[in-house]
């Protein structure tokens, strides 16, 4: 197939020529970070297959087991292989853990008691555990059972405050929280020395205190997890990175033995703890997806520069930058109004390899405090490592964009939510010409 078919195939899709054109430009200035992300890509794969081979993982763990799911081997061998890559005692890996919100309520609920303290030192927390924490009340909140909840705001740069959080360590003080990503925030997400620093600190003051990582969104972008720097448990969801795409539904937490003894327990039952809890047949698309997920999180991290140099040089403030090193697959771009956000999400969708032909518009979602439109035309329900973007209908009118299962594809709907804001008269075709 010559170039001419790869440019007719383009205007199939409505991505007129100026957009594709800039966007060829700007993929030829990227060659150098993308080989640096399949380096990073290359020693994960490493890593995941190693744990594979030393676990012995066999056809015989992805059969079928239903009812009381005892004796499991799929599922405890699975476990097995995410303690082995995450450099961590155990494991907890199940379909019976429904999202990443419900992975870290699991952590945190298992792990404090009446009468303790949650500290977090980086600011606000993501959106639906401010419902988990009772920082918004809700039924069943860690507020209702007595915990206590105590954050420390960033400084101006996003970066912590230490004396405020030695200030804020006290004796009920039980569990630190420390986001990895920036969520819905335009602060930095962390690279995992950072974190470590932040551990080491808060070790250093209370030995005894729960180091918590939310790790969602930051599986595989690095070298290192936080569990390789203190952390005593990670947490994440498997419709995001480590899931690989193949994953239907799921959670993790790794980390101390004791700890995820805890969290099997609140899981399923005091006195049945990891026992129990039968896999259903989803074993096959967990191990597969974790297999793939280094080079599935390669992906869209190219996508996630590519969005960010293109932006970027329209005029829009863009976090990370185009050229600052990533810690997380999300690319936060301020278009600064409401019309930016719903055109950039449309043409998102319009991409899509699933319900391409549907348009999204805002809703209150349950668990967040503003409109939220989002584009998700994937494979699996709600699945943001496919191709995906969410934009809260508030100021100061971000987008957050992330995932993509390839990077062709990663490509093609950034280019197509371009093509949509210059049909919505949002960017002017004249601006692309002038790049
Ligand atoms: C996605 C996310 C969560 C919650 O995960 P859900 O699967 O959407 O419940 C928590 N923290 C961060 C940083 C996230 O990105």
């Amino acid at each position: 197939m010559n170039q001419t078919e790869t440019q007719k195939m383009y205007r199939q899709l409505g991505i007129s020529e100026e957009v594709r054109a800039y966007g060829q430009k700007i993929e030829e200035s990227l060659k150098d970070r993308f080989r640096q992300f399949d380096e990073t890509a290359e020693y994960n794969q490493l890593k995941v297959l190693h744990a594979m081979q030393e676990n012995r993982v066999s056809e015989g763990c992805f059969n079928y087991v239903s009812g009381y799911g005892y004796n499991d081997q799929g599922r405890d061998t699975l476990e097995q292989v995410y303690a082995s890559v995450f450099h961590t005692e155990a494991a907890l890996v199940r379909p019976q853990i429904t999202c990443g919100t419900h992975a870290l309520a699991i952590a945190l609920s298992a792990n404090l008691r009446p009468g303790d303290e949650l500290l977090s030192p980086v600011g606000k927390p993501y959106d639906t555990l401010e419902e988990v924490i009772g920082i918004r009340p809700s039924k069943g909140s860690l507020a209702e059972y007595g915990v206590t909840y105590r954050q420390v705001e960033l400084l101006e740069d996003g970066y912590f405050d230490y004396p405020a959080i030695e200030a804020a360590l006290n004796e009920r003080t039980k569990l630190v929280t420390i986001q990895r990503s920036k969520g819905y925030q335009t602060r930095p997400s962390y690279s995992v020395e950072k974190i470590g620093e932040l551990i080491a600190f808060i070790k250093e003051r209370r030995p005894d205190v729960i180091c918590m990582v939310d790790n969602c969104y930051g599986e595989f972008v690095e070298y290192i997890e936080p569990s390789d720097v203190g952390a005593d448990m990670i947490v994440g969801s498997l419709i995001k990175n480590p899931g690989g795409g193949l994953a239907p539904v799921g959670g993790y937490i790794a980390g101390k033995e004791e700890l995820i003894e805890n969290c099997a327990y609140r899981l399923t039952s005091p006195g049945l703890g990891k026992e129990v809890g039968a896999s259903l047949g989803v074993m096959q698309s967990f191990y597969q997806g974790f297999f793939m997920a280094p080079s599935v999180v390669c992906s869209a991290l190219k996508g996630a520069v590519f969005a960010a140099n293109i932006y970027e040089k329209l005029g829009y403030p863009v976090v990370p930058d185009s050229t600052e090193s990533r810690h997380d697959i999300i690319q936060a771009v301020t278009l600064g109004t409401p019309e930016g956000v719903i055109a950039f999400c449309k043409g998102i969708q319009a991409a899509a390899p699933v319900d391409s032909y549907v348009s999204p518009e805002p809703w209150a979602m349950p668990g967040y405090d503003s409109d939220v439109i989002m584009a998700a035309g994937a494979f699996v329900q709600g699945s943001s490592i496919e191709l995906s973007a969410d934009g809260p209908i508030k100021p100061p009118y971000a987008v957050y964009f992330q995932g993509g299962l390839t990077w062709t594809h990663a490509k093609i709907g950034i280019l197509k939510s371009l093509q949509s804001m210059v049909d919505a008269g949002v960017i002017s075709a004249e601006k692309l010409k002038e790049q």
